[in-house]
């Protein structure tokens, strides 16, 4: 048996790819998710599959990588089914808790087993003796089903990131046991946190009557270990990067522009789950009431595009425009305007920059797997001081108890945290992002990957050890 490999499943690579004249360029591209693995397998070496174009295979040796590439390539139609349809407008809002917008079409759900079919049939070609395959989110569930049904002997680990949803919510969705059932092909399933592993087995629980047992549920013979484990960040990178001097040349940038103000960051992708709409409200709410802040300080908020060609999510863009023209032009004053508002896609050099200028990051979606904007806040003060405001429905809420906890919904709690921000003593401030850095940097991604992969099922086929 050979030394073991990883085989990545995302929908998205790590990379975009540009044939050109020289050769194969390679672009590192933006995301939560990819961000988190990236050194992961970096480390480990294997195959990363994905969706992406030009489809075919990239060893990593062309250009010196640990690891190839292998892009599938997908129809538009495959594209509209699974992506587009299936995984945005019914698998997404249905884990976020927003019923009213998720929308079922049997079509899709025909179209997202189609393309399923496609990565097994890939991961089946890749995988080697001993290799783990380790499938990443919710636009893959029914790749485990398929591998099993080749009679693949490889181990399989899923990490879901995003919410999972209570079992009361996640029984409407139509296609349900062949998607539970597919989970449970698995040797082992990771959540952020234990509420979503809880949902997860009760929702096994109540619709294919499995067995829970120890920490794993029972189903079909098999035996599928769910654990509880926040993704970590690159803690030491990013505290590096804040330190450099590029950011401090951009930190003296921003803070000149702002001319002094109090600076109160937002970053997100422009997703109705983030709840930016309902932070702007708070913000009208807050200058509103509390008239003596005006002039004192500015909301940046960084929105990078997503999912553009969801309705949804373009509507959710018109909102946010029309909102910011309209709270700017109520209260702005001389030369001071209440929120700076850029719309496109940061590299994380400027956004470390950002999180260094902020004095107060908040972090407020309305429903969130984890959150790793948080993190890097955190992990980028490196002067130990700032505030960072947490709504209690992000994932990673319990694991950084020492921010400053909010209810999204409401403009008023928004109001009232912000200006307990704005007033918290230095010492105070120092005591909490102490105590969230030290967790942070301990549970940072090599802790969360080896969290993983030192677990029994995933050790069994090691040779390195
Ligand atoms: N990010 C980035 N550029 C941007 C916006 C976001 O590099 O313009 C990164 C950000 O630093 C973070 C990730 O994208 O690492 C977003 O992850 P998060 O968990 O906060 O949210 P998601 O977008 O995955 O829902």
């Amino acid at each position: 048996m050979s030394v073991q490999r990883l085989i990545i499943m995302s929908n998205r690579g790590p990379y975009h790819i540009h044939v050109t004249k020289q050769g194969i360029k390679r672009e590192k591209t933006v995301g939560g998710l990819v961000t988190s693995i990236l050194p992961m397998v970096e480390r480990w070496g294997g195959v990363w599959i994905s969706w992406g174009e030009p489809e075919g295979r990239y060893p990593g040796s062309a250009k010196p990588l640990n690891f190839d590439l292998h892009y599938i390539g997908l129809t538009p139609e495959e594209l509209q089914g699974y992506y587009l349809g299936l995984a945005n407008n019914a698998l997404w809002p249905l884990c976020h808790y927003f019923l009213g917008r998720v929308h079922y079409d049997n079509s899709q759900w025909q179209m997202y087993q189609q393309v399923n079919r496609k990565f097994a049939k890939v991961a089946l070609e890749e995988a080697q003796a001993g290799d783990l395959i380790w499938v990443h989110d919710y636009h893959l569930a029914c790749v485990p089903q398929y591998l099993r049904e080749a009679q693949t002997s490889n181990r399989i680990v899923f990490f879901w990131h995003i919410p999972f949803p209570a079992a009361e919510l996640f029984r409407t969705l139509p296609w349900r046991r062949p998607f539970l059932e597919s989970l449970l092909a698995c040797d082992l399933i990771g959540f952020h946190v234990p509420e979503f592993a809880e949902n997860f087995i009760e929702t096994a629980i109540e619709v294919l009557d499995a067995q829970f047992k120890g920490s794993s549920l029972e189903y079909g013979g098999r035996t599928t270990q769910i654990i509880a484990r926040p993704i970590g960040i690159d803690y030491v990178g990013v505290a590096k990067q804040a330190q450099s001097s590029i950011t401090e040349k951009r930190v003296r940038g921003l803070r000149k522009t702002l001319n002094g103000q109090k600076i109160i960051l937002g970053v997100e992708r422009m997703d109705y789950t983030k709840g930016i709409v309902e932070r702007l409200q708070a913000m009208e709410y807050l200058l509103e009431h509390h008239p003596e802040l005006r002039r004192s300080i500015t909301l940046v908020q960084l929105v990078t595009p997503s999912r553009a060609d969801v309705e949804a999510y373009r509507q959710r863009k018109r909102e946010i425009d029309e909102m910011v023209g309209r709270i700017n032009g109520r209260f702005s004053d001389g030369i001071w305007v209440p929120i700076r508002y850029q719309y496109r896609s940061f590299s994380p050099a400027e956004l470390v920059a950002y999180y260094r200028a902020a004095d107060i990051a908040l972090v407020t979606p309305l429903r969130d797997g984890l959150n790793l904007v948080a993190k890097e806040y955190v992990a980028s003060r490196t002067q130990t001081d700032g505030v960072l405001i947490l709504s209690e429905f992000a994932g990673v809420a319990r694991q950084l108890l020492e921010a400053l906890m909010v209810n999204p919904y409401s403009s008023e709690d928004m109001a009232g945290i912000i200006v307990q921000a704005l007033q918290m003593p230095k010492d105070e401030q120092r005591k909490r992002m102490q105590a969230m850095q030290d967790r942070i940097k301990r549970e940072d991604i090599n802790w969360w990957a080896e969290e993983f992969l030192n677990q029994k099922v995933c050790l069994e086929d090691r040779k390195d050890l």
